[in-house]
């Protein structure tokens, strides 16, 4: 690893705060140190609270907002490399995919401050009815207060962007939980607000135990929002325990697609070479499920596995690998022993199922039946399946077989065939002759069923963080 061992305070009412003990962070890729972190738990989270509380009593206004916002995305620009290298080492992700991740970080900021100048009410078309007749009124968008934000280790600057971006946009002072393995792209984050002139309080990052920390921000009545990106597991409980709080859920997803017969099979597989395998299948939107018309099955595979077994296994330092390992050994484990079961209950393997060092290769299983856990449920390793299917009926109702909504994707030179997978398909987005991996930052970006209950995308998030007040005038 290139990059220098860092250590970090926590950043907390403007100041970086040591509490004399550490956590360490550790490369997932060789084990060596990246950085220390101060631990925090649940007294700097009230800490952290009360500054954001504080913060809040004195309101930005929206140009001041804006600009911060704009200088962040400037300095992510001109820190790009810095910050793809912290990405890098602490989620060990191909610098590659780092550097992608960086330039998104960059526009999810842009597209925060657009929405800070232009976030407004309405106004009511009061004399509409007999009742309104003599009446004016207009919604004002009013910060909802404090956000408890909480975030995943797979897009550690991206997903943070996700927040405290458009929390900012809203006016609302944020309390940021980062993921243990992971915080040091949300620190470096931190840095880049304070250098770009935001008060203190309006953000603090606690590093530490999540149960502390998730407590209090469950428990304390002035976060008035917690925005959770993670597992299911996780997600669903913190809504479960905070019923008088908007809690708003981005979770996970069995990603599936549909390769009809007419589509561009060439291009289909191409792109889903690249995106089944990316940061080691480790997104919410990682393509796992393929689905492929029996006319063009052949064609397809032809296609797709010599992309797939092309791909660089490695060191994700280096500038050529794209594929690197997964977050943990325990993980490895989970998702070799999921393969094993397909294939043991008569998947047959394609290609990989081994390891190349300590990195598990790119796995394509074909035909596994559909009760084992890689074809249902979310796989979130370098692996994916592959299957034929007859009719579009079919391969429907297989993409929907899932408790999952977030994304799924469709190759088809079809219009009608793709305005019915549009509507069809019971996810919160659906891609057409793209990877359902796809996302522009200001897309709304939610699932449906198991997979949440929100969309992200600045404008989106700006909305779920204001409260819409009327203001009745009787003139
Ligand atoms: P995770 O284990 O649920 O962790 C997510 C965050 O929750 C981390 O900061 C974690 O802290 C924290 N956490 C854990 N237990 C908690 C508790 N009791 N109270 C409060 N916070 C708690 O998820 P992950 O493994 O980091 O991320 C992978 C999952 O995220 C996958 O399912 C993936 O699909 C999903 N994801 C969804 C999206 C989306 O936009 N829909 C995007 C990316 C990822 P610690 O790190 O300290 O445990």
């Amino acid at each position: 690893m290139t990059t220098a061992v860092v250590d970090r305070g926590l950043f907390l009412d403007g100041e970086w705060v040591e509490t004399g003990a550490w956590l360490e962070v550790r490369s997932p890729y060789d084990d060596s140190l990246v950085g220390r972190v101060a631990r925090g738990g649940a007294d700097e989270t009230r800490r952290a609270v009360d500054a954001a509380e504080r913060a809040m009593r004195e309101p930005l206004p929206a140009h001041k907002r804006a600009e911060i916002l704009v200088r962040v995305a400037g300095a992510l620009g001109r820190r790009a490399d810095e910050a793809a290298r912290v990405i890098s080492a602490e989620a060990a992700k191909p610098m590659k995919a780092a550097r992608v991740e960086v330039a998104r970080a960059m526009s999810t900021y842009t597209m925060a401050a657009v929405e800070a100048r232009t976030l407004a009410g309405q106004v009511v078309p009061m004399d509409a009815s007999q009742a309104g007749d003599g009446k004016m009124a207009i919604t004002l968008r009013v910060p909802i207060g404090v956000v408890g934000a909480i975030s995943p280790f797979n897009f550690p600057l991206n997903l943070v962007a996700h927040k405290i971006a458009p929390a900012l946009a809203a006016g609302c002072a944020v309390v940021l939980k980062p993921a243990s393995q992971t915080p040091l792209s949300a620190l470096f984050l931190a840095e880049l607000e304070a250098d770009a002139g935001l008060p203190p309080g309006w953000l603090n990052v606690v590093v530490g135990s999540s149960a502390e920390i998730g407590d209090v921000l469950v428990e304390d009545e002035r976060v008035r929002l917690i925005t959770f990106t993670g597992s299911g597991a996780v997600g669903w409980k913190l809504r479960e325990r905070a019923p008088r709080k908007k809690v708003g859920l981005e979770l996970g997803n069995a990603t599936p697609v549909i390769v009809e017969a007419d589509a561009d099979v060439d291009d289909a597989a191409a792109r889903c070479a690249a995106h089944a395998f990316s940061f080691a299948g480790q997104s919410c939107i990682s393509v796992q499920r393929i689905y492929v018309q029996r006319d063009a099955y052949e064609a397809f595979k032809a296609a797709f596995l010599p992309r797939v077994e092309a791909l660089r296994v490695g060191d994700p330092a280096d500038e050529e690998t794209d594929v690197g390992p997964l977050i943990s050994r325990d993980e490895r484990a989970r998702v070799l022993a999921w393969v094993e079961e397909a294939v043991a209950r008569g998947g047959m393997l394609l290609t990989g199922g081994t390891l190349a060092g300590e990195l598990l290769r790119p796995t394509v299983v074909e035909s596994p039946p559909a009760d084992t856990q890689l074809a249902c449920d979310e796989a979130f390793g370098p692996v994916c399946t592959l299957q034929p299917y007859d009719t579009l009926d079919e391969a429907i109702a297989l993409a929907n077989g899932t408790r999952y909504g977030l994304q799924a994707g469709i190759f088809t030179r079809e219009l009608r065939t793709a305005l019915r997978a549009g509507a069809e398909l019971e996810f919160g987005g659906v891609t057409v002759n793209e990877a359902p991996t796809f996302r522009a930052d200001q897309m709304p970006y939610g699932g449906v069923k198991d997979s949440g209950n929100t969309k992200e995308g600045p404008a989106w998030a700006v909305r779920e963080m204001t409260e819409e007040r009327l203001v009745v005038v009787n003139l």
